[in-house]
């Protein structure tokens, strides 16, 4: 099957060809017809399967053939709950429409909205937006939704999961009825349905391999280490300069806040990306890594949803997640494509009953590693370990290090517990 066999237009085949995508992958080529024939369409499928273009590629050919450009309004609406989804959306609908007519803006919050709106006053096709920066500018007046033909609802269950239901409902309710909608969500539990019913009108349906296969691919291993050793097996594991990037997964903000504060100070490279900071921070860090100018990117599991780095070779889980498909969704951000991808799970004795659970959804154990001597990797956690003197204790030369017993860590928040208490 190649995307010639779709029955797509040469602006599109052309644009496809550049991406260097020989094939359509699965969800692609089941998918794309339908959409062009305009029919409702319900798929399960997760990031990193393609799903992007699936309903890109048909959206920008419907528009481009009905010349869409001629008359400027909003006729296709993707709503997506983050702004990084949301942003490579915009990538993906500029690199398979580069040679179409239609032109796409992409919307969301934590930003300033002037050049957004400057945007949508100069007038789009395509609307790509998060749904709490939708709703504010169609309150101010800057978007009318009465044009819309075809509305894509991305990633349904982690919408619900980010609290957006209201949201979506009062997306729905200005919807034009007559209209084509394209559902997509990783997994399907009732109430994703029960949301799918009341937006799709006689969908087909398509599901693309579950993603415990997908993962066949990556070179999975596993460490069983203590909490408390997580910080200095990760230290020693970043010792292989071979591990040229990596995505480290931790469940909290603030474990993810924890670990890059020590890989600093350990003069590592590296940022978290969390719901805590703000977009600007979030891009910057994503684009240095892509960049390969930052080595460690510490993600938690929502932030890290669509972040797409390519050949991205190591991903480790410095904590399991709790959930087991949220497993196979990190580790699948590495191996894409048929890329050969390694993922390094850290278990301690709390997660083994995550790890239980994992292992029954992919259907195999994960290769335990020995431990390697971390014992040198005494992360410094507390600001730069001062070595006061280094005392010769007999004729052998054993030394012995004394730390400063006084850091500069500790003294601002000394300082803060005493400025509260006084204004009390
Ligand atoms: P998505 O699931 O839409 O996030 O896409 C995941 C990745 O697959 C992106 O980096 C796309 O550029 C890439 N991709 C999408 N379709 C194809 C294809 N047919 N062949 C190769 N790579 C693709």
């Amino acid at each position: 099957m190649t995307f010639s066999n779709l029955n797509l237009i040469n602006p599109i085949l052309k644009a496809v060809a550049e991406e260097g995508y020989e094939h359509p992958t699965p969800i692609q080529e089941q998918s794309i017809p339908i959409v062009i024939q305009k029919r409702d369409l319900l798929g399960c499928a997760q990031t990193g399967t393609g799903k992007t273009a699936a309903f890109a590629i048909p959206i920008l050919q419907l528009l481009h053939q009905n010349n869409a450009s001629k008359n400027r309004r909003i006729k296709a609406l993707i709503i997506t709950p983050t702004r990084e989804l949301a942003i490579q959306i915009g990538e993906s609908f500029h690199a398979y429409g580069k040679y179409t007519t239609i032109k796409h803006t992409v919307i969301f919050g934590g930003v300033g909205q002037n050049s957004q709106t400057t945007a949508l006053q100069n007038g789009v096709d395509v609307l790509i937006a998060t749904p709490g920066r939708l709703l504010d500018l169609m309150q101010q007046g800057f978007i009318k939704l009465d044009a819309i033909e075809m509305f894509v609802l991305d990633e349904a269950d982690r919408m619900l999961d980010m609290g957006f239901i209201h949201d979506i409902k009062k997306i729905l309710k200005v919807l034009p009825e007559k209209r084509q909608s394209l559902f997509f969500s990783a997994t399907m539990p009732s109430d994703i349905v029960k949301l799918s019913e009341k937006i799709l009108h006689n969908p087909e349906y398509v599901t693309v391999t579950p993603p415990s296969t997908t993962v066949e691919l990556i070179n999975q291993k596993l460490y069983y280490v203590t909490k408390e050793d997580k910080l200095k097996l990760l230290l020693a594991l970043l010792e292989n300069t071979n591990i040229k990037s990596v995505l480290v997964f931790t469940r909290t903000k603030h474990g993810a806040d924890k670990v890059v504060k020590v890989l600093i100070k350990n003069n590592i490279k590296s940022a978290a990306i969390h719901g805590n900071k703000g977009q600007n921070a979030r891009q910057n860090a994503l684009n240095d890594f892509k960049a390969l100018k930052m080595r460690v990117l510490v993600a938690t599991d929502i932030a890290s949803r669509g972040i797409d780095v390519d050949n991205l070779e190591y991903v480790i889980n410095f904590e399991l997640p709790n959930i087991p498909e949220t497993y196979v969704h990190r580790i699948g951000r590495t191996g894409r494509a048929g890329a050969k991808g390694t993922s390094i799970s850290f278990c301690d004795a709390e997660e083994k009953k995550y790890l239980r659970d994992i292992e029954q959804l992919i259907k195999k154990k994960i290769d335990v590693e020995r431990l390697p001597d971390i014992s040198l990797h005494e992360p410094i956690e507390k600001g730069p370990v001062v070595v006061k003197k280094e005392i010769i204790v007999n004729a052998k030369h054993t030394k012995i290090t004394v730390k400063s017993p006084e850091n500069g860590e500790n003294r601002p928040n000394k300082k803060r517990k005493f400025y509260h208490r006084a204004k009390k």
